[in-house]
């Protein structure tokens, strides 16, 4: 693919959108609050696109899967929220970048297998529900392909905040 400028806002939306409802398709029961809060003002930035809509894919699957099971495991109340912010930032060196965050309040990433998440293969899904490599694939396009950076965030059984930013 080429690196072409996009509105980063409004492939967010899409793939927000688009993986919400694929949950919905194989699940009509399950419900979520999205949240987006994204910055009018976004520097353009050059992406390929659709190597970025599968990261952005992947992370919103990732977030609709840890909601959806939390609320299986929750009893009482509990109200599953994904949220997508956008920002003008600073990359490490300084320079003009955006932050792309995702963030879930569902089953949260325990400490002890943090450092594993991004390894292909690692899944914690039963057999079918997940191949252990969207991270993977995800951390190689971030850093590999756009030359930024993707941290995560995380208290177990409360919350996942993935952070990417991408260089100007
Ligand atoms: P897969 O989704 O196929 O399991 P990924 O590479 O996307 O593979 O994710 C690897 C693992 O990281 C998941 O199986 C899960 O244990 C953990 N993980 C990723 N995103 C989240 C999240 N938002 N909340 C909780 N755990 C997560
Ligand atoms: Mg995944």
């Amino acid at each position: 693919g080429k690196k072409e400028e996009v509105d980063i806002n409004a492939l967010a939306d899409e793939y927000l959108r688009l993986s919400y409802h694929g949950l919905r398709a194989k699940d009509k029961t399950f419900n979520a609050t999205m949240e987006t809060d994204f910055a009018t003002d976004l520097h353009r930035i050059a992406v390929v696109p659709q190597d970025l809509g599968r990261v952005l894919l992947n992370l919103f699957n990732n977030a609709f899967y840890a909601v959806s099971e939390k609320k299986k495991r929750t009893s009482g109340d509990y109200t599953p929220v994904v949220r997508v912010t956008t920002r003008n930032t600073q990359g490490t060196d300084g320079d003009a970048a955006i932050e792309i965050t995702v963030h879930d309040n569902g089953l949260g990433i325990p400490q002890a297998i943090v450092d594993k998440i991004y390894q292909p293969f690692f899944t914690t899904k039963p057999t079918g529900e997940g191949t252990g490599l969207g991270l993977s694939m995800s951390y190689d396009i971030v850093h590999k392909m756009h030359g930024g950076e993707m941290v995560v965030d995380t208290v177990e059984g409360q919350y996942a905040t993935f952070i990417i930013t991408i260089p100007a």
